[in-house]
């Protein structure tokens, strides 16, 4: 990997690049560093793949970035050689001592101990961005994947794009359209926000340890302005949970089913039938126009 100079301190070495396997191990054993499951810590160790996410990210000197979860700051350095600010928020205290190696020559990173679902983002924003837009760049803790994105996005922190690392099935939940098995809550909530693009799978064997599942890379631009008018955004959202809870029931059963929405059988269907849909017609082949639509009627 090629590294700038520009924003590192004096002329002292730099610490070895950390997306090279030997070099994580031998930090790992300095510090005798143990992973935790329960923060789903698995370090990336392939070059190549920590160079795709930073150019899909598209990072300039102009941009804040906000790593999630940077782990011994592998990812964290290239964002540094590249981003003008970068703060990293990292869970496990066991973690930060190695942080401050890892990253001691870099003048434009600060680490933050905390965890990312607590903490105050609108008031980071302001701090380290001066509430510009930021970019989120992480490869994310999958234990948590869905409350981070929502958190990011219901925040209203001010962001420019999301570019992390998750599942490979839960990033194609979160791009695919309807009709398809992986259509949900997550796909029309993500969609609502942004614009979802899958930029690299990932095997397994480029973390250590190795996740039993397959990771991809996706890319979630965020729209200046939603994409469907609605009237209340809130609304909408209780309507699709209710409609994917019960998704192997009709649409009109869904969400008359779900108390909290006090919508009655009748309502329902007469709302189906403006739209020109069938009574029996299932949330999974509505679009997030349709749920728009439906909202506003309901
Ligand atoms: N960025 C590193 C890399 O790519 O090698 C580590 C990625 S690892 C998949 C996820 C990281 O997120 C771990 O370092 C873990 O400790 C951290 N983490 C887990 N839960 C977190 C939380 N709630 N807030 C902040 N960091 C968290």
């Amino acid at each position: 990997m090629t590294h700038k100079s520009g924003n590192r301190k004096g002329s002292g070495e730099k610490v070895a690049d950390l997306g090279i396997p030997r070099n994580t191990i031998e930090i790992l054993q300095k510090y005798q560093f143990r992973f935790q499951k329960k923060y789903g810590q698995n370090f990336l160790i392939d070059a190549s793949v920590l160079e795709r996410i930073i150019a899909a990210a598209g990072i300039t000197e102009e941009d804040c970035v906000l790593e999630i979860g940077p782990g011994i700051g592998a990812m964290t350095q290239c964002l540094a050689e590249s981003a003008g600010q970068v703060v990293a928020v990292e869970i496990d205290g066991a973690l930060i001592p190695i942080l401050q190696e890892t990253l001691a020559e870099y003048q434009n990173v600060t680490v933050i101990h905390g965890d990312i679902l607590k903490l105050d983002l609108q008031k980071l924003a302001e701090e380290y961005g001066g509430g510009r837009p930021m970019k989120v760049v992480a490869n994310l803790p999958y234990y948590i994947t869905t409350p981070i994105i929502m958190g990011l996005f219901e925040s209203g922190v001010p962001l420019q794009s999301i570019t992390i690392m998750v599942q490979k099935e839960v990033a194609e939940r979160m791009q695919t359209g309807p009709g398809t098995k992986d259509y949900g809550a997550l796909s029309l909530a993500v969609q609502y926000y942004a614009k979802p693009e899958i930029v690299a799978n990932v095997p397994p064997n480029c973390f250590i340890p190795r996740p039993s599942v397959g990771s991809a890379v996706i890319r979630l631009t965020r729209y200046q302005e939603p994409p469907v008018n609605v009237k209340d955004p809130g609304r909408m959202f209780a309507l699709i949970r209710a409609s994917f809870n019960q998704r192997r029931k009709t649409l009109v059963n869904g969400l008359s089913n779900a108390p909290a929405l006090h919508i009655s059988r009748e309502q329902a269907a007469a709302a189906l039938e403006k739209m020109g849909l069938p009574a029996a017609v299932r949330g999974e082949t509505l679009t997030l126009e349709q749920f728009a639509e439906l909202s506003d009627l309901l």
